[in-house]
């Protein structure tokens, strides 16, 4: 979900912190690297994302996180690392750059132990970033849980561009209004209750199963095909459809939506 927060008066929610705490299936890892689809299947279908929030009113979306979150449109955003080895941090940086294109917004990568707006760590097992400027006020504010020198490129690309796309200020896209996914609720709460996220169904029913409102905050069109969609597999769906499997990389909706929220690269 793409989102521009109109509504400056949500004083209830001034003081939300939220954050999106990205899983990876450990069945990742028994992928069956002889057999592509399988291998795919595993890789991009497990993917889940926690969204914390200290903000306990109704459901918890980035839309209704702490006033707007969007950097000032033309600013260089500075980002530092901790951890990481050289050539995990030279795929982040490469694939975080990847939005410049698009988003008026430079990303300059700092010394360690500089001051920085971005703070990345490097920290089994999960994958999370705050949400725009909410990063300013975390000592970690970006996690990538599993990269390590032996991580696919194209995972590379998936995980840090949709972690970029947080610390832009998006949201998840399959929160749209319009997405209208025909959740198999009992299934969805089966899976996310086991192992690895193990969460409860309140948090379940906050993280995966909320939907945004749709008055006070601008969209562009549902995008199946936007980096910001968790991949929903079809046992999620009570018509047995797989919903944005595959999505590694930043779709023309991405593209339109970021040029209007950060205007000006061309
Ligand atoms: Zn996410």
């Amino acid at each position: 979900m793409r989102i521009n927060l109109l509504k400056p008066g949500m004083v209830l929610i001034m003081l939300a912190v939220t954050a999106l705490s990205c899983k990876k299936n450990a069945e990742d890892k028994m992928a069956d690297t002889t057999n592509l689809k399988t291998e795919k299947t595993a890789l991009y279908e497990n993917f889940s994302c926690e969204m914390l929030s200290l903000n306990t009113t109704g459901p918890v979306t980035e839309a209704n996180g702490p006033s707007n979150k969007r950097w000032p449109n033309g600013s260089t955003v500075k980002v530092r690392f901790s951890g990481g080895s050289p050539y995990v941090r030279s795929k982040v940086t490469q694939y975080a750059k990847s939005w410049e294109a698009y988003a008026n917004i430079t990303f300059s990568f700092v010394a360690d132990n500089a001051p920085a707006d971005i703070k990345i760590a490097f920290v089994p097992p999960g994958s999370s970033s705050y949400i725009g400027t909410d990063a300013r006020y975390q000592s970690t504010s970006m996690n990538f849980g599993w990269f390590n020198d032996n991580t696919s490129d194209t995972d590379f690309r998936r995980t840090t561009v949709h972690e970029f796309g947080h610390a832009l200020g998006l949201g998840h896209e399959q929160s749209h209004p319009d997405s209208n996914i025909p959740w198999n609720r009992q299934a969805v709460y089966d899976y996310y209750m086991g192992p690895p996220n193990n969460w409860d169904k309140a948090k379940i029913d906050r993280n995966v199963l909320a939907v945004s409102p749709r008055n006070g905050y601008n969209y562009n069109a549902y995008d199946t095909k936007s980096i910001m969609h968790y991949p929903v597999q079809a046992r999620f769906t009570t018509n047995n459809t797989v919903i944005a499997p595959n999505n590694t990389t930043i779709s023309e909706g991405d593209i339109a939506y970021v040029r209007t929220y950060y205007p000006g690269r061309n």
